[in-house]
């Protein structure tokens, strides 16, 4: 053996020694190194005593107070962990309103007063931390001046050691609240709303017997993420894709998706080399990274994971965002995770998988076999469907964003109208709940494939259908509007929260039918009146069509579904009182709370498309027309050549006029931006209207006149890498 040997010969050479070859080698061993860098249960158990093990599960499990001594052994614990696997410092890991996580690195090491030092880490230290409110978004709720805030440890989500380069931290997932108590931040809106929607379901539960033994019930997450990844190099020759992640000028390539040649194509070496680095470091973070492929559009990819309950979900999606952005260089590479980073093809979405279940284990939109018997199932799934009618405009503007409005309604993700796709076979009893009582389950059949050597397959009762924003995918439904850089713990909130209302409301309705003395045989007859009922209000929300189609919009309008077709028309609805009275109601957010977001998230969408805006005037004027400008030199002195030579050429001659002329309208476009961009409103909700109205056309208009001059330029003076190169990832 030498030094030097490459890794596939020890492989080889193992197999000699042993006679057999391992199923897989070990040094690539999932189950070894899966959650290698997270303070798990198990490391628990190993390094606290039993006493403090035993009540540190309780704190998680059943949310009981941690008292002080407790909790200074769970943190040295934790920092003997920590250190022991390189970590030099520890910090608290929020997720403040900007959609990003916030950590501020303390180091544990305390001097020890005798010129040298000791790593210290205390209880009091685990449990809270003390970050400066004032720098982050509070939409009012905290002032410069009043800077106090406070960060919570969540017990829930277990810490995990962030490793970049030689560095390796300690990282606590913690809340964040300002010093009177406020949410300042997304995570703990998100626990409330979990805390809510197990409180109403557990109702339900006991009305059909079905609690036993259940303590709570917790709401799951699996959240698709899609990405496109370009050369590096072409990242930083762009402006646009440095300061706004995507590209605000380029022409269409000759080919774009038109083949479909992409999706599920074979995956390029250097992105599955990428892929499979970003799931090794993913999955020492415990997150269980599971599908992987090429996406529709070129240079998109997406990345699964397997679903987990949705606190622990969404920390995890933000460590899947920032770790994908992380690696990516290591292979020349960018991941963008904009919804829409290029024009002419497909955008990015997250998918959010959402479901309900015990924590015994039971999936409460498990429909089962004989569904129409499933009559625990009817009443959560029609819980679902009353609570998505009635707040589609909530939920619109959950995934309301700058960047998601170019996706929403581009006939490549769902419509920004909210609606419900449930598939043949729940239709069908829908529409039977809608009679009376439902009587049979329509099935699926097998399907033959035609061939004697293939199997046959059984068929699912429903077909899928991929235009729906909100749809029901056997056990579970899919949130497809939510966009691919967005934080899914609000989204997940807001459903959270309005279905906990809609739980409520039918607990209820059949409390009240039950009456005081509920008996099984009164139980059928309850659910069936109280379920019919919500399928005449509510049915309205379900279609199962094409949601790309324009007779959709117009039925959906003669329906009277909401169409907010962006954000400046979606965010408003958060002020309404019908808003601030739910999440008050389940105690998710306070008035003060749910105002402070909506002004954040408006105030966030005027920023973001100001930023994008002054982008384009700024590459307009110092590199697009400086360029076009030498390309129109170099057409009128060869007009002028050509003519002197007396072979005058005509279509030179057109070919400048051309370019005098696009460069005319980009010029003008420039100001016209430039003038629609002085408005000023202290209000940021007039603000991102004057925005919608005025800005965004006016980046529109210089766009095309930009683009148009790119198909003129020549390619050598045209200053940005074009799409044709930055889309052909190899
Ligand atoms: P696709 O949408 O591509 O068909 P799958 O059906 O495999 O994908 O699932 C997509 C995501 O849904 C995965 O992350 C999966 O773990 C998640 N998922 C499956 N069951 C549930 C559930 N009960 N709750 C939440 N998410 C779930
Ligand atoms: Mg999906």
């Amino acid at each position: 053996m030498t030094a030097t040997m490459r890794p596939e010969a020890s492989a080889s050479s193992w197999n000699n020694e042993n006679g057999k070859m391992p199923t897989t080698p070990l040094r690539d061993n999932v189950e070894r190194t899966f959650a290698a860098d997270v303070f798990t249960e198990r490391v628990m158990q190993q390094r606290l005593p039993k006493d403090v093990y035993k009540r540190l599960l309780r704190t998680i499990r059943l949310a009981e107070p941690l008292d002080a001594a407790v909790a200074d052994v769970v943190a040295a614990a934790m920092k003997d962990w920590a250190v022991e696997n390189g970590a030099t410092h520890y910090t608290h890991w929020f997720q403040p309103l900007t959609g990003q996580t916030a950590e501020k690195h303390d180091a544990f090491i305390v001097p020890d007063g005798h010129g040298g030092a000791i790593s210290e880490f205390t209880g009091s230290a685990l449990v809270q931390g003390e970050p400066d409110a004032s720098s982050f978004p509070s939409g009012g709720l905290r002032t410069t001046f009043e800077a106090r805030g406070y960060t919570a440890w969540d017990c829930t989500s277990p810490v995990f050691l962030n490793r970049a380069g030689n560095n390796v931290t300690l990282c606590i997932p913690t809340a964040f609240v300002s010093w009177n108590g406020e949410a300042l931040d997304k995570k703990t809106p998100l626990l409330r709303s979990i805390d809510a929607l197990s409180e109403q379901a557990l109702r339900i539960l006991r009305i059909f017997g079905t609690d036993q033994g259940v303590g709570r019930v917790e709401s799951t997450l699996g959240s698709e993420q899609e990405y496109f990844l370009i050369d590096r190099a072409y990242y930083f020759e762009r402006p646009d894709l440095l300061t706004c992640d995507r590209t605000l000028f380029g022409a269409r390539p000759p080919k774009g998706q038109q083949l479909e040649d992409h999706y599920f194509g074979s995956i390029p070496g250097r992105v599955l080399n990428f892929m499979g680095d970003a799931e090794r470091e993913l999955y020492r973070l415990g997150v269980p990274v599971k599908t992987r492929h090429n996406e529709v559009a070129p240079g998109q990819f997406e990345l699964a994971p397997h679903f987990e309950l949705a606190n622990l979900a969404c920390d995890h999606q933000m460590l899947v965002m920032e770790t994908l952005k992380r690696v990516a260089p290591r292979y020349g590479l960018q991941c963008i995770l904009h919804e829409k980073p290029f024009r002419g093809i497909n955008g990015s979405g997250k998918h959010c998988n959402w479901s309900m279940a015990t924590d015994t284990g039971v999936n409460l939109l498990d429909p089962r076999d004989e569904t129409h018997t499933n009559m625990q199932f009817l009443v959560f799934l029609c819980a679902v469907i009353r609570a998505v009618d009635l707040n589609a405009d909530i939920l619109r503007a959950s995934i309301a964003s700058a960047a998601n409005d170019h996706r929403l309604g581009a006939n490549e993700a769902p419509p920004a109208i909210i609606s419900i796709f449930l598939g043949d076979m729940l239709t069908d009893i829908v529409e039977q709940i809608e009679k009376g009582t439902p009587k049979s389950t329509m099935k699926g059949g097998k399907l033959d494939l035609g061939a004697r050597t293939l199997p046959q397959i059984p068929r699912h009762a429903g077909d899928r259908n991929r235009t729906s924003p909100f749809a029901f995918t056997g056990n579970k439904f899919e949130f497809r509007a939510v966009g691919s850089s967005a934080a899914v713990a609000w989204p997940v909130t807001v459903v959270n929260t309005i279905v906990a209302e809609s739980l409520d409301y039918v607990a209820t309705e059949l409390e009240k039918a039950l009456g005081q003395n509920p008996s099984e045989s009164k139980l059928p007859g309850a659910v069936a009146s109280v379920l019919q009922k919500i399928v005449k209000q509510h049915k309205r929300v379900i279609f199962n069509g094409d949601g790309y189609d324009v007779k959709w919009h117009k039925e959906a309008e003669a329906r009277g579904l909401p169409n907010m077709r962006n954000t400046a028309d979606a965010l408003p609805v958060l002020k309404s009182k019908k808003a601030v009275d739910l999440f008050r109601k389940f105690k998710v957010l306070s008035k003060q709370e749910v105002e402070s977001r909506a002004f954040i998230f408006a105030e966030k969408y005027v920023k973001q498309v100001v930023i994008e805006a002054e982008t384009m005037v700024s590459m307009a004027r110092t590199m697009i027309l400086p360029a076009a400008v030498r390309h129109q030199t170099e057409l009128a002195r060869a007009a002028a050549e050509t003519a002197r030579a007396e072979v005058p050429d005509p279509s030179l001659q057109e070919s400048l006029e051309q370019c005098v002329a696009a460069c005319g309208k980009a010029r003008d476009a420039v100001a016209a931006l430039e003038k629609a961009l002085a408005h000023h409103d202290g209000d940021p909700f007039l603000h991102a209207k004057w925005i919608k109205e005025n800005v965004v056309p006016a980046m529109e208009e210089l766009r095309r006149s930009v683009d148009e001059l790119e198909t003129q330029v020549a390619d050598n003076l045209w200053p940005l890498p074009s799409y044709r190169k930055m889309l052909s990832i190899r």
